[in-house]
């Protein structure tokens, strides 16, 4: 029987991983109560921390969780000789004996040594795995999950089940044409995603009602989102749709550096559709051709400027367009007609897209206009 478990553990276990069990096992940190905890000499707080600063060096190609199994199974093996506090070896002897030969032999050849001889031995297998930061979730991500959220108010599903599933797909789509995710690792696991839809149940007093909590400690892009959206489900509907057919209309490559800057309420895809439409050149010349035909000149729609009156010839055929349509109506499919853009100077442009929500051509020019009553 040992034996054949030694055959098996061969192939499964390095000799250092071997090893490795053994100290944790031996130099675990019984100070606090029945439940021990990592060595104190590994300065991590949580037994997975632990085996992940071995994984590096001693994984051999495993993924991490089969790693941690492997390297606690090691652990437990060895637990039988220093259980509740170090019995040693005597005590341990009924247990001993589920030791294979090679577990025996490295206490053997432990047994008389110290712990910090054994910590010297094991520390060239450690390697702190470097702290690598998510990027923080997006609003297209959130409102992905918000309308999740809001089509099941009642409802936590478990990380397993086929409803978050499908919502780490829509969710990757997003962070693929983003570019803030790596081609085929979804960023957002499951298990993310459950507990954001756990966060915006803390906000939801449909949720909260009958005392249950969600999950408190959300980020203020949450709370941000809920305020805003939470009353308007079928729009949120709408655009969770818009959202994740966008992404997988737009390419990747399509970076538009100022999706960030002028990003919309309805998220930085949309964002990009937007802006991708509004400066499509062919489009644009089009629409400027159109209006010259027409009108014999090219003025701001809000503020009348005109780059030729100011700037002279430098300034000669120079507007910007803006895509009239709302955002949050935008789908990757639809194409843009001349009559959806808006001929505006640089300075109205930026002044539409400078806060959240945008405002309309409209909304803008009522603010212009007043503002001009009042100055003169
Ligand atoms: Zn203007
Ligand atoms: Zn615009």
């Amino acid at each position: 029987m040992a034996k054949q478990r030694n055959m098996g553990e061969t192939q499964r276990r390095s000799d250092n991983l071997v090893l490795v069990g053994y100290f944790l096992s031996r130099c675990s940190d019984f100070s606090d109560g029945k439940k021990s905890k990592p060595p104190p000499d590994l300065n991590v707080a949580t037994w997975n921390d632990a085996y992940d600063l071995f994984f590096i060096q001693l994984s051999e190609g495993r993924p991490s969780q089969p790693f941690r199994h492997s390297l606690k199974g090691t652990r437990d093996i060895f637990d039988s000789l220093f259980e509740n506090g170090r019995k040693g070896w005597s005590e341990g002897q009924k247990r001993g004996q589920e030791l294979s030969l090679r577990d025996t032999r490295i206490h053997e050849r432990w047994a008389s040594r110290s712990d910090d001889e054994l910590f010297d031995a094991v520390k060239a297998f450690i390697v702190k795995p470097e702290k690598v930061r998510k990027p923080d979730w997006t609003r297209d991500e959130l409102l992905i999950v918000l309308d999740y959220h809001l089509k099941h108010r009642d409802f936590d599903p478990r990380p397993n089940s086929p409803e978050i599933t499908e919502l780490v797909e829509r969710v990757a789509k997003v962070g693929d044409v983003l570019g803030i995710s790596k081609q085929d690792t979804p960023l957002r696991s499951a298990e993310a995603i459950a507990m954001k839809l756990r966060n915006f149940s803390a906000h939801d007093q449909q949720y909260t009602a009958n005392g249950r909590k969600g999950l408190q400690n959300g980020s203020a892009l949450e709370a941000e989102l809920w305020n805003c959206f939470s009353e308007r489900v079928d729009e949120v509907s709408r655009l969770a749709t818009r959202i994740v057919e966008a992404s997988s209309s737009l390419v990747a490559s399509e970076a538009i550096a100022d999706d960030v800057e002028f990003e919309a309420s309805e998220g930085r895809v949309l964002t990009r559709l937007h802006l991708s439409r509004e400066r499509k050149r062919s489009l644009v010349e089009r629409k400027k051709k159109s209006v010259l035909k027409r009108t014999g000149q090219l003025v701001c729609e809000i503020c009348g400027f005109d780059f030729e009156k100011t700037y002279g010839e430098r300034g000669k055929g120079f507007i910007e367009c803006h895509h009239t349509y709302p955002v949050s109506s935008l789908s990757g499919k639809s194409k843009t007609k001349l009559s959806d853009l808006a001929l505006v100077c640089s300075n109205c442009h930026r002044m539409i897209h400078v806060q959240r929500p945008w405002w309309s051509v409209g909304e803008l020019k009522a603010v212009l206009q007043s503002s001009r009553n009042v100055s003169r």
